[in-house]
């Protein structure tokens, strides 16, 4: 995959948009599965300072997916829950920053959207990061929470046993006994190609979570392997343009190559 300068990237989806080929691939991706899919976003911070821009991003998710709830989210992937007029958006949020609770999650909450947060056991109840208490605030209102290692670890093929059962298997626990509930996801860190290695996937297995996120950007399908869920990035201060540039599928192709092999190397 050939890296595109965040000014390339948006000068492409500036075209992009002019022209109608963000809406055309859309519609493309949305025949090719009659509807029938999830689209994955990953944010990082949701600052205040970008918090209406955020807010025109949820309205336009509004016009053209329905949101996914934890249970349409496993429902869907038992093959119990079919979409059919629009695609479901599932919005995930890295890192566990205070703002998610003070800004984001007022946000989705305000706009009928559940959030999916991945923390890492070792920054909560830190500085700028959320506290146990807003964790379990979230979790009262529907959102959801997964663990995305215990300080926020890439992975490493030199990672030793020690370190994995820290970052993969002791961060779960940690996390449910602040939240007082099940963490049934895990969420990579990073995501470049390097930081996804056998030992790790294979840990993610036997600790016993249901879910995991990568980030190498494909919509999610009832064929999709529930420990290789994609996601493709988006952050709140982008402008419209690039946001469905990010999502009209264009990104799905290029990350395919990528995909494939950390999915090999994962399976
Ligand atoms: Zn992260």
């Amino acid at each position: 995959m050939s890296t595109l300068s965040f000014k390339a990237k948006c000068a492409m989806a500036l075209c992009f948009d002019i022209f109608g080929i963000n809406a055309f691939l859309r519609k493309q991706k949305r025949k090719q599965y009659n509807n029938n899919f999830i689209r994955v976003v990953n944010y990082h911070d949701t600052k205040l300072e970008h918090a209406k821009n955020f807010e025109k991003q949820l309205k336009w998710y509004k016009k053209h997916y329905v949101n996914v709830n934890y249970e349409d989210f496993c429902g869907f992937l038992k093959g119990e829950k079919t979409f059919f007029d629009k695609p479901g958006i599932m919005l995930t949020f890295d890192d566990g920053f205070k703002q998610n609770k003070t800004v984001g999650a007022k946000l989705l909450h305000e706009n009928g959207f559940t959030g999916y947060f991945f923390v890492s056991s070792d920054l909560v109840d830190t500085d700028k990061y959320m506290t146990t208490d807003d964790l379990k605030d979230l979790i009262k209102e529907n959102h959801v929470i997964g663990c995305h290692t215990a300080t926020h670890h890439r992975m490493d093929v030199s990672d030793t046993e020690e370190i994995l059962n820290k970052e993969i298997v002791d961060s779960k626990k940690t996390l449910e006994r602040k939240t007082e509930s099940e963490i049934t996801s895990f969420c990579w860190v990073g995501g470049e190609e390097e930081h996804y290695t056998r030992k790790a996937a294979n840990r993610i297995r036997s600790a016993g979570y249901k879910y995991s996120f990568m980030t190498n950007s494909e919509v999610l399908t009832q064929d999709t392997n529930p420990l290789q869920i994609q996601r493709t990035n988006v952050e709140t201060f982008w402008s419209m343009a690039l946001l469905r540039f990010q999502l009209s599928g264009f990104q799905d192709k290029r990350y395919k190559g990528k995909r494939d092999r950390v999915n090999d190397l994962t399976k």
